[in-house]
């Protein structure tokens, strides 16, 4: 038995497992703790909304989901909303004498600096940090925005502890008044996203169009406790609004980096005829599954009934009822962007179609 080699056979094992991603503990990026007890006014910042004549600043509009533009699908029907709010706006509780922001901003987990972006008006979400954290379904990426400043690094690791920038209210639409911080946890949704872009980009794969956000008070309050939070275990909880069949490409990016999303078996040995995509109303992938069908082009083969219009309930990626249900321009766009593989002949979707 050659001794040197068995040794360095179990390192290299325990080494493995030692470094095998595990479930993470999120916590609060601020010293706000109103999300475990009050809730509502105390740890979301509002919106000045003006519907219906009557004015009024609801929190609720600061909570991830369908939350703003309110309208009324008929007369006297409820409320609903249009648009789609992809993160959390966290208030400060500290202020100077002047009313400035002074909130300290850290991660919610370690991590790692993947992006960290000083000019305000190179984004809509001004000064903002995105960090990666790796857990066992890859790598998920968190990001702060609205920032008043950064004070940390591309490259940099990072701790709970670590300030990484000041709660404030750089970018579009913002002021003293509403300053807080916009907190997303998302997936990435190509890793080739700057060749697939073709707009002017500052953030090359962490431009908020290039993420996928699920809900970060979701996460937090999950693991209030200590708790670890399994991003599977959520994924599989959340309701899928439609599916979209797509061709099967070799080598789907997001599947490459999150194989937990795929839904057949991973042994097949051959390739499934088509996929099929099923997203949440907010965009959010939750399943691939291999498919017989044909596809040349994506498709919707199902939507959830609404007592409006898909526009309304999709962030515009879905048009006309459920049982017409089809994919708008920006909706095929957007699932294109999942396709994208850069290499002539994988995928039979023309770069940024349409
Ligand atoms: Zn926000």
């Amino acid at each position: 038995m050659n001794i040197p080699r068995l040794i360095a056979g179990i390192v290299t094992l325990l080494t493995a497992a030692w470094a095998h991603p595990q479930d993470l503990v999120y916590t609060l990026p601020t010293d706000n703790t109103a999300l475990y007890t009050t809730g509502g006014d105390d740890y979301f910042m509002y919106v000045d909304r003006q519907f219906e004549g009557i004015k009024s600043k609801p929190w609720q509009a600061g909570t991830y989901g369908m939350v703003r533009n309110p309208f009324r699908p008929q007369p006297g029907a409820p409320v609903m909303f249009s648009r789609f709010h992809e993160g959390i706006d966290v208030k400060p509780i500290y202020r100077d004498a002047s009313g400035e922001p002074l909130d300290a901003i850290r991660p919610i987990a370690p991590g790692m600096v993947v992006h960290a972006s000083s000019t305000p008006s190179h984004s809509n979400y001004g000064r903002y940090v995105v960090i990666a954290h790796s857990v066992p379904e890859g790598t998920i990426y968190s990001l702060y925005a609205h920032l008043a400043s950064v004070s940390c690094e591309v490259g940099q690791k990072v701790g709970r502890q670590h300030e990484i920038g000041r709660l404030g209210y750089s970018g579009v639409g913002l002021n003293k008044t509403r300053a807080h911080l916009h907190l997303e946890i998302a997936l990435m949704i190509n890793s080739r996203f700057e060749e697939f872009y073709t707009g002017e980009n500052k953030h090359g794969n962490f431009n908020g169009m290039n993420l996928a956000g699920f809900n970060p008070a979701d996460v937090l309050r999950a693991c209030r406790n200590g708790r670890a939070f399994s991003v599977s275990n959520y994924f599989a909880r959340q309701k899928e609004h439609y599916r979209v069949a797509v061709p099967c490409i070799k080598a789907m990016d997001i599947l490459r980096r999150h194989p937990f999303l795929y839904k057949g078996s991973r042994t097949e040995r051959t390739r499934p005829e088509s996929l099929e995509i099923a997203f949440t109303a907010e965009g959010l992938p939750i399943g691939i599954y291999p498919a017989s069908r044909q596809v040349t082009q994506p498709f919707v083969i199902s939507c959830r009934s609404m007592p409006t219009v898909q526009q309304n309930c999709t962030v515009n990626r879905v048009k006309n009822s459920s049982a017409e249900a089809v994919l708008t321009l920006s909706g095929l766009r957007y699932v294109t962007q999942y396709l994208w593989t850069g290499a002539p002949g994988e995928t039979s979707v023309a770069k940024n179609t349409p």
